[in-house]
């Protein structure tokens, strides 16, 4: 088949890979001016800068886990995050240290007492809101220093105005561990995360072009090809014929400094609401500082309103949006059997970079066309 890909970002590069393997003649376009979507790394004096925010690979699934390894080797870097609240530093995710740094409480027990204390004021009731979620997982001084601010600056909305789960990525551990993630595989490609879409697109059936814009030529797109894959955004491909989905947006704001070391450490976020960016990343600790002894790159992360032009970089998946996107999913289904759309945008969901290649795969394995 004659397959056309829209978007070179990890959903797109899976698929091509897979699909090439099978002999099937694959176009990729891509409308930036360069390929790997959001995962996008580049070479910065021997530093690997994360181009779009930071990302770290973790999965609970072994065989995510060895598909990525053909592609780079990974490092054994832990994401251990320090949240700065006024100045006061707190590990996260929300553990032990936490807790001590909080309340001074040394034991598991202490703490889960301090929680238990201060979730009363839920009064049994059922979380339906990220605010009452945090609260009922610990407490209401974590949650006023350490999550109502910062999430209000993330999403632009108050936390009582968001889905629960979305705190719910973040563990809650009664041990000293940092670790941000429970996964049992994490990690950084060494050498970044570009060679990782790069050798899943060097292969004579895939052609890749750059600074292309699939709705500058949707016609002839449609036209010319058996299939279509469509990474970008679903309420886009329809002429927003339903609405607008809702997305947030960032803004990055990437320097290099003559100083070996900045901060200390990879992320450092700013729990408080005076502060305009959220985090601040350093990238050379990603790979242990091995890249440059004596410079380092730093970026800082703002938040900002989405509109159309803008990145749509986080769906926001409360039930008004999953409603509307549900009834575009319909649509398509209905009217376009020839476009599958994945990945972030396409499916319209909060996804790591783990399940982003899981679901790509799933759908290939899945489908008998291919
Ligand atoms: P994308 O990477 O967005 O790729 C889609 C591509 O399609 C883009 O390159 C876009 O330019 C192109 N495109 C869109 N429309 C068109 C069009 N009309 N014509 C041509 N091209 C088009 N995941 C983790 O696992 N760990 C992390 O630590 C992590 N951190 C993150 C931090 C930030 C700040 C963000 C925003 C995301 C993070 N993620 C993380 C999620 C990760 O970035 C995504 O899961 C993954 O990149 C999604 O891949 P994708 O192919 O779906 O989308
Ligand atoms: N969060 C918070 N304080 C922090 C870090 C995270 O309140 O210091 C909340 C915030 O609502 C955020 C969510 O937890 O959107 C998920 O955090 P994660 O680090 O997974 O966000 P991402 O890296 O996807 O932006």
């Amino acid at each position: 088949m004659k397959i056309l890909i829209v978007g070179a970002g990890l959903f797109g590069a899976v698929c091509a890979h897979e699909l090439s393997k099978k002999g099937h003649d694959i176009t990729v376009i891509e409308k930036r001016d360069h390929i790997a979507g959001n995962i996008y790394t580049k070479n910065v004096d021997g530093i690997q800068v994360h181009m779009y925010g930071a990302h770290i690979f973790h999965t609970v699934n072994p065989r995510i886990w060895a598909y990525v390894q053909q592609f780079a080797e990974f490092n054994r870097y832990t994401n251990e995050v320090v949240a700065n609240y006024h100045g006061e530093l707190y590990n996260l995710p929300f553990n032990m240290n936490t807790f001590y740094r909080m309340w001074g409480v040394t034991t598991p027990d202490e703490a889960a007492a301090k929680i238990e204390a201060q979730r009363s004021i839920l009064k049994d009731k059922q979380p339906e809101n990220l605010e009452e979620q945090a609260i009922s997982l610990v407490g209401t001084d974590v949650y006023n220093k350490l999550i109502k601010d910062y999430t209000a600056k993330q999403w632009g909305r108050e936390p009582k105005d968001l889905p629960a789960f979305i705190i719910r990525r973040l563990p809650v551990r009664f041990t000293f561990d940092n670790n941000y993630f429970n996964d049992p595989y994490q990690g950084i490609p060494i050498g970044g995360y570009t060679q990782i879409v790069e050798k899943m697109l060097d292969d004579p059936h895939i052609t890749t072009e750059l600074n292309t814009d699939f709705f500058a030529n949707r016609d002839n797109y449609q036209q010319q090809y058996d299939h279509i894959i469509f990474t970008g955004m679903i309420d886009q491909f329809f002429d927003y014929r339903f609405g607008e989905l809702a997305y947030r947006s960032l803004r990055f704001e990437t320097k290099e400094l003559d100083t070996p070391n900045f901060q200390g450490n990879a992320v450092i976020n700013y729990t408080d609401s005076e502060t305009p960016f959220t985090r601040i990343i350093e990238h050379k600790w990603f790979e242990f500082g091995n890249g440059n002894a004596h410079k380092t790159v730093i970026t800082h992360e703002f938040p900002q309103p989405w509109q159309r032009g803008v990145e749509p970089y986080y769906p926001i998946n409360d039930m008004e949006n999953n409603r509307l996107f549900k009834q575009y999913r319909q649509y398509a289904n209905e009217t376009a059997p020839n476009v599958t759309f994945g990945g972030r945008l396409g499916l319209y969901r909060y996804y790591n970079m783990d399940q982003v290649i899981a679901a790509a795969l799933q759908f290939i394995e899945n489908n008998p066309n291919f």
